[in-house]
């Protein structure tokens, strides 16, 4: 029994995982380039994405200088 579940519930917490993790924004909020999902920062309000590993950084040291653009979610 448990080597029939385990397989399913795994695949249930990775997809909760991802979705969790998905950046809340697309656009890089040092530069203002498109991010990429694979660079990012959790935050307070969730994970900010940026375009590379520099604005990456940039942003850890001083969230409080930049303004995240959150993108628009259909609803
Ligand atoms: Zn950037």
């Amino acid at each position: 029994m448990k080597t029939l579940l385990a397989p399913l519930l795994l695949s249930l917490a990775m997809t909760a995982t991802v979705f969790a993790a998905w950046p809340i924004n697309d656009e890089c909020p040092v530069d203002h380039k498109p991010s990429r999902p694979i660079y990012r920062v959790k935050t307070d309000e969730g994970f900010v994405s940026f375009c590379c590993t520099e604005c990456m950084q940039k942003f850890a040291k001083s969230p409080g200088s930049y303004t995240v653009k959150k993108k628009d979610v259909p609803k």
